[in-house]
This record gives structure tokens, sequence and C-alpha cells, in this order.
């Protein structure tokens, strides 16, 4: 795991209120443990005693299936502050009807081994009667921002990403919550959502982990069968010949699409659903490119959906 020997793990279940569970991990020789809570009274309760003590209270909200991706999430966080929340929670509501609410992994145990083995304080794991009550009529809706590249193919999807983040930021109550380049969009829009709600918390944005092919590191890898796989470079080759082109001095986007697309249209096996730049601020349309740019592409390899990006920055190139 990860290049690490883990030699023994078990979760010790203490009931508590309606849950509460200690996981312990004996890791690099030495025995870890995570609190976890099942309740958002139980997080609640873990993270006032951790303010209490003057803690700077860092936040990492997943759906879980942990890869080295989200671990570079909480490294960051354990690097920013003094006790770390990491959410576990697939969130049916950023799920379209026709998508993999079903089959997403869960595989909590494990998950919360990593948790506990990379200094996380309190893994919140709760369940989706805890955080939606048949009573929820409240929803949180960015505007503009929502609307290109992933907000086209997935109506309701942000909705769902903004609602559960604004209970989880609110449940959680951290100084600051970390989310990954990985999911462009979804950063620029948390972002905008936590300033334009004034809501009390900085968001940091890290880097995209890959593997070494370049393929970014996603839980939905594992949906891919070997030869999908291998085909799977393609998107980052194709973001790759972007940046090359626009350094080499490339400026009309239509001729960058262009070829981005032929290397994607190369793979039989990937159907595109959108290959865009735009401007890495606004997400808004370029047709020239200027400033920092945002390049994004959404495919599908059979029934699994891939998304990566990169940034350029012709300013500073
Ligand atoms: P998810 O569990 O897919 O909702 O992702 C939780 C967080 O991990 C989000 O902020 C993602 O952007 C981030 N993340 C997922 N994959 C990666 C990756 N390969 N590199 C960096 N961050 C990632």
């Amino acid at each position: 795991m990860f290049g690490i020997s883990v030699v023994g793990s078990g979760t010790i279940w203490v009931r508590k209120g309606r849950s509460w569970a200690f996981t312990w991990v004996v890791f690099l020789n030495k025995l870890v443990c995570v609190e976890v809570a099942g309740t958002i009274e139980s997080a609640r309760k873990h993270v006032r005693a951790a303010r209490a003590e003057g803690a700077r209270i860092g936040f990492v909200p997943t759906m879980g299936a942990l890869h080295v991706g989200h671990i570079s999430l909480i490294e960051a966080a354990v690097k920013e502050s003094d006790y770390v929340v990491v959410s576990i929670f697939v969130n049916p509501a950023q799920f379209g009807v026709a998508e993999d609410f079903e089959e997403y992994p869960r595989p909590l145990d494990r998950d919360l081994e990593i948790c506990a083995g990379h200094g996380v304080d309190l893994v919140f794991a709760p369940s989706s009667v805890e955080m939606y009550t048949s009573e929820n009529v409240t929803w949180v809706s960015v505007e503009k921002l929502t609307e290109p590249l992933c907000g086209r193919s997935r109506p309701g999807h942000f909705r769902g990403v903004c609602t559960v983040c604004a209970k989880l930021f609110n449940i959680v109550m951290a100084d600051v919550a970390f989310f990954g380049q990985k999911d462009a969009q979804q950063a620029i829009v948390i972002k905008r959502m936590a300033a334009d709600l004034n809501m009390p918390l900085e968001i940091v944005v890290c880097p995209t982990v890959r593997e070494p092919d370049g393929l970014a590191v996603s839980s939905r890898n594992q949906y891919l069968s070997g030869g999908q796989r291998k085909d799977a470079a393609a998107v980052y080759e194709c973001l790759r010949k972007c940046r090359e082109m626009i350094l080499a001095g490339a400026v009309q986007t239509e001729t960058i699409i262009t070829k981005m697309r032929k290397i994607l249209k190369a793979v039989p096996s990937i159907e595109i659903e959108y290959i865009s730049i735009v401007d890495a601020e606004t997400l808004e349309a370029l047709e020239i490119v200027r400033g920092r740019i945002l390049a994004a592409v959404a495919v599908k390899i059979g029934p699994t959906r891939l998304i990566d990006n990169i940034v350029v920055d012709i300013a500073g190139k």
C-alpha cells in the first residue's frame, strides 16, 4: 500500500450516542488511531474540543475510495493545520440519474486505515439520512461558473456539490479546506461560493497527482479494463500537446482544440464529451489564448467518465 508496510489494523466500535468508532493501524511500526464520527453531533463535538484547545482546523472533503490524490490533500492539511478532518460521503445529490452512484466504490475500512496512517484526527463518515432529511428543501446554486464544461453535461451536479460542501463547512467549521486541481471547475465554484456567502474559511487548491503515464489519479480509474486504462493516457497526452502548442506560440484556440481532438479521436474507445479552452478564473470560452487559461477535457471510455485539465499561464511562460 503506497510503499508502506501495514502489519495490522482494526476498528474498535464503541457506541456513544448513535455512532462512534475508533480505527487503529500499525503504520511504520507505530500504532496510530483516527476517530470516526457518523453523526453531525459527534463530528461537531470533536471539532469543538480541538478548537477549544486553540487548534487550527483543516478539512478535506472526499467521497472516499482514497488514493494518492486524496493523500496529497491530507498531507497539505496536516502540514498547514493542527487538527485534520476528512469527510467520506458519497453525495447522492451530485449524481445524475444515469450516473454511477450505486456502483461508486466504498472501501471504508481501507479508507480509515489510510486516514489513520496519514495523521488525520477525525473522519466524518455520515449516512445519506444523516446529511439529508426528508424535509430538505434548501439548495445552494452558484450561477455562471457552473454553466460551461461539466455543468453542461451534468445538470444539477454542481448544485449537489455546493449544497453538500456548504453543509459540510457548517458542520466542520474548518479554518481551511483543501480541494484538488483535478476537479478545476469544482474548486473555482467552491471558492466563489465561500466568498459570495462570506464563509469564514480559506480554500486551498492542491496540484493534480498523476500516474507515471500522466493519467490523473481518480477513484473511477478502477472501473477501466487493462486496455481502456492504456487508452486513457491519451487524455493527458492531448493536454500536454495543448501546453506545447501554446508555449510554441499558438494563439487560436480552435486550432489547438482541433489538434487535441485528433489525438483523442485516434483512440477508438474514447468518446469525447468536451474539449474546452477557457479563462482560468471566469471559465469564459476564449477564441484567442490570453492570460491564464484552463484547458479542460471530459471523455467517456466505455461507461467510465474521466475529466482532466491543465492551466497554462501565458504571462508567466
Ligand atoms: P472525490 O473523492 O473525487 O470527491 O475528491 C475529493 C477531493 O480530492 C477533491 O477536491 C478532488 O479534486 C481531489 N482529488 C481527486 N483526485 C485528485 C488527484 N488526482 N490529484 C489531486 N486531487 C485530487
